[in-house]
């Protein structure tokens, strides 16, 4: 016993920090829920040569999700949160505490997802997760030391990342449960999170647990310097500045290593043209001034949420 003891603990020694903070896995479980849900909310057809029967188990499973889940969100409705972690450490059998109905729907769909999906999406999961590891092993710590001193927060000591076939219409979430798990799902077949992009978005999706719409980091500091100047901050702003930072110290640990055509994915994905527009210039000019040093993050927020916010409505007077 001792002898294994001390094993496991020489294990642990070399196991490279990236590896405890990451835990990326492809389960059986999340993916069958993530593709029904998909396919319940989103209306994306399971591609497969099903006979009769299975065609009309699946279908029928997917009527159950789509009645009960149809709008409800994969990251602010509780059921859903508690579903995808509660499947995340299933094991053979989805865990009990469910809802009859979810349990019955996710029992009777399993037998039709392993027989023609599971091996493929398996395979395109577990190749997401090895060009993402092998990321995370070089510049993963890293990363998280420059977010982590960025934001002026701890960064959470353990993310567990389901890579899944779908995660929702954006293709990736970040939900916090109370026991402090903070959980990734993240989808293996979005185009968008493909490639140097994996690595930008898990460090964009792990400060989630971070920084927050109007509390944690950055959201609170922008709700304080708007409230001192009598202004309203755009809602958009805080994660306008996490997608800006997690693009850029990406880019940068990217150029350090002969990368240097790399663009992050604001710039790629156009959101400065879609919606983000008027965050352009005070990012580019004061965040970007933070990220390089020239400048104090107090000051740097200032400036942005100045360029930004609005004067709150002038109250009618003698109505
Ligand atoms: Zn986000």
């Amino acid at each position: 016993m001792r002898f294994a003891a001390a094993s496991i603990f020489a294990l642990l020694l070399a196991v490279p920090a990236s590896a405890q903070r990451w835990q990326l896995q492809s389960n059986f479980w999340v993916s069958l829920h993530q593709t029904m849900l998909d396919a319940a909310q989103n209306g994306k057809a399971l591609e497969a040569p099903m006979t009769p029967d299975e065609r009309s188990a699946w279908n029928n499973a997917v009527h159950e999700y789509r009645i009960r889940f149809y709008e409800r969100s994969l990251i602010f409705d509780d059921e859903l949160v508690k579903i995808n972690d509660g499947l995340s450490s299933a094991g053979e059998l989805p865990p009990e505490g469910f809802a009859e109905v979810v349990t019955k729907a996710l029992l009777s769909a399993a037998p039709v997802y392993r027989k023609h999906r599971w091996a493929t999406d398996d395979r395109t999961n577990q190749f997401w997760i090895s060009i993402a590891e092998g990321m995370l092993r070089d510049t993963g710590e890293e990363l998280v030391r420059e977010h982590a001193r960025i934001y002026g927060a701890q960064f959470p000591s353990r993310v567990t990342v389901d890579v899944t076939p779908a995660a929702g219409l954006l293709g990736a979430y970040t939900t916090l449960n109370s026991n402090g798990l903070v959980h990734v799902t993240i989808s293996s077949r979005d185009q968008r999170y493909q490639g140097y992009a994996a690595l930008e978005m898990l460090l964009h999706e792990a400060s989630h647990a971070v920084v927050g719409a109007t509390t944690g980091a950055i959201g609170s500091e922008i709700q304080n310097v708007a409230r001192n100047n009598g202004m309203l901050a755009p809602r958009e702003l805080w994660h306008a500045i996490l997608f800006y930072t997690s693009g850029e110290l990406a880019r940068r640990v990217l150029r350090e290593r002969g990368i240097t055509d790399y663009v992050p994915y604001i710039y790629r994905q156009s959101m400065f043209d879609r919606g983000y527009l008027a965050f352009k210039q005070p990012l580019e000019t004061f965040w970007q001034s933070y990220l390089d040093g020239r400048m104090d993050r107090g000051s740097a927020i200032t400036a942005i949420v100045k360029a930004t916010g609005t004067l709150p409505p002038a109250r009618v007077r003698g109505l």
